[in-house]
C-alpha cells in the first residue's frame, strides 16, 4: 500500500480565509491581512514589462533582487536567499534543518504553515504558551530541550499583532541551544513604528544560528505573486542554495519586486495610514467595551467576552452581511482579526462593530452549530 511520509499523514490542510461573499460583487476584503494600498506603481509597471519575456526561465540566481534588498537594508546581497513567499524559506528550513523526532518550538500563537512544515518533516511540535497575547521569551527558553533545532516566531506575531522587543529577541537567541536555528519571520516587520523594535538582522549577523524572513505579501502588496526573502549566515545560505530548486521564484515576481521595495516612499505611506489608523481603531474598540491586543501590525485582533453574549463568529457574520469580510479564530469563538484597510473601508468595519454591540439581542450567527447554546445574561 502506497503511505505518505509519517509526518504527512497527520496533517490537516491549511485553510484559506474567506475571499468572497455570495451574490456580493467588490467585497471588503480584511482576511488576509494584504496592503489595501496595493502595490508600488513601479512594481506594477516593472511586472507588466517582464510579461513579454515569460517563455525565458528567470535568473536562477536572483541577482537584480538581492541587490536590491541589499541597497535598500543594508545587507550583503550575498547572504540573502528569495524564495516563492517567505513560507517557502520556513519550508526550506525545516527540511534543511529538522530530521524525524528532532523537537520544533513553537509559540501558542504561531503561523499555521511552520507547524505544517515542521510536521511533514517528522518534528514533534513544542508549543510555549504566551501571556497577554504576546510571546514569552522564558517559556520559549524553557520548553527547548536537547532535541529542539528550529524555533520559529513571527516578529510582530499572528494572529495578536503584539511584538518582542530588540532585548526580548536577544534574550530568546542567547537562550536556546546553538545548535538550534532561530527564524525569525518579520513579515510585518516594516508597518513597526517602536523604537526598541529589532527586526533581527543584527542577530544575523552575531552568528551562524539565526534566520531573518521577510515577504512582499504585506506591506509591497505583491501577495499573489509569491515572492519572499531571507537574510541568512554564510553557512546557512549555502546550505538552503543545496536544496533550493533554482527558478523556485518566477521572473515578473523579481522585478516586481526589486521595484517595489526601491520605492521606499510608497512603504513609508503605507506604514504611516497604518500607524494612524492603529490608534484610532484602538480607542474605538475600547469605547465598545472590547478588549484588543497591542497590535503593531496590520491588522487587530478583537476579543468579544462571552459575558456580552457576542462573540467573534457573530461579529463575523454581522460584518458579512455589510459586505466585509474579517478573519475568524477556528480555534476560539471569542476572537476575530480585521486587517487595517483604506479609510474608508475601516470606518464602515468601526460603524458595523458599533451596531454589532448595540443591538439588543445580536442575531444569531451563520454557523450556528459552533456557537454556544445561550449566551449569558
Ligand atoms: C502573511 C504571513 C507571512 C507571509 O507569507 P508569504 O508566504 O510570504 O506570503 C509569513 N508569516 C506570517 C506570520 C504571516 O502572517
Amino acid at each position: 500500500m502506497l503511505k505518505p511520509a509519517p509526518g504527512v499523514s497527520r496533517l490537516r490542510p491549511y485553510e484559506q480565509g474567506q475571499r468572497a461573499i455570495e451574490g456580493m460583487e467588490n467585497p471588503t476584503k480584511l482576511s488576509a491581512n494584504e496592503s489595501s494600498h496595493g502595490p508600488s506603481p513601479a512594481a506594477l509597471a516593472a511586472y507588466r514589462e517582464a510579461v513579454g519575456q515569460i517563455n525565458r526561465y528567470p535568473d536562477g540566481s536572483q541577482a537584480e533582487l538581492r541587490r536590491a534588498i541589499g541597497e535598500v537594508h543594508g545587507l550583503d546581497p550575498e547572504r540573502i536567499v528569495c524564495g516563492n513567499g517567505s513560507d517557502e524559506l520556513i519550508l526550506l528550513m525545516a527540511r534543511a534543518y529538522l530530521q524525524p523526532g528532532d523537537d520544533f518550538l513553537i509559540s501558542e500563537n504561531s503561523f499555521e504553515m511552520v507547524r505544517i512544515h515542521c510536521l511533514a518533516q517528522g518534528g514533534n511540535p513544542v508549543v510555549a504558551p504566551e501571556r497577554e497575547w504576546r510571546i514569552d521569551v522564558q517559556a520559549l527558553i524553557d520548553s527547548a530541550t536537547e532535541k529542539s533545532r528550529l524555533c520559529v516566531i513571527a516578529n510582530p506575531n499572528n494572529p495578536t499583532g503584539t511584538y518582542m522587543t530588540g532585548q526580548e529577541l536577544r534574550r530568546l537567541r542567547s537562550g536556546l541551544p546553538p545548535d538550534c536555528l532561530l527564524v525569525i519571520d518579520g513579515a510585518y516587520a516594516e508597518y513597526v513604528d517602536r523604537k526598541d523594535y529589532d527586526s533581527g538582522a543584527s542577530l544575523v549577523d552575531a552568528g551562524g544560528n539565526t534566520v531573518m524572513t521577510r515577504t512582499f505579501s504585506k506591506i509591497h502588496g505583491l501577495a499573489s505573486l509569491r515572492i519572499g526573502w531571507a537574510y541568512c549566515p554564510p553557512n546557512v545560505v549555502d546550505t538552503v542554495q543545496r536544496i533550493r530548486t533554482p527558478f523556485n521564484t518566477n521572473g515578473p515576481a523579481l522585478v516586481a519586486a526589486a521595484a517595489a521595495i526601491r520605492d521606499t516612499g510608497h512603504v513609508d505611506r503605507a506604514r504611516r495610514h497604518n500607524s494612524a489608523w492603529l490608534l484610532r481603531i484602538a480607542d474605538a474598540i475600547a469605547a465598545m467595551g472590547l478588549t484588543m491586543a497591542p497590535s503593531v501590525a496590520n491588522f487587530y485582533l478583537i476579543r468579544f467576552p462571552k459575558e456580552s453574549g457576542r462573540s467573534g463568529a457573530g461579529a463575523a457574520a454581522f460584518l458579512i452581511q455589510r459586505g466585509i469580510i474579517p478573519r475568524p479564530a477556528a480555534a476560539n469563538d471569542e476572537l476575530l482579526r480585521i486587517t487595517v484597510g483604506l479609510d474608508h473601508e475601516n470606518e464602515a468595519v468601526l460603524a458595523a462593530l458599533a451596531d454589532y454591540m448595540g443591538q439588543e439581542e445580536p442575531a444569531a450567527p451563520v454557523s450556528a452549530a459552533s456557537q454556544p447554546a445561550q449566551g449569558a445574561q
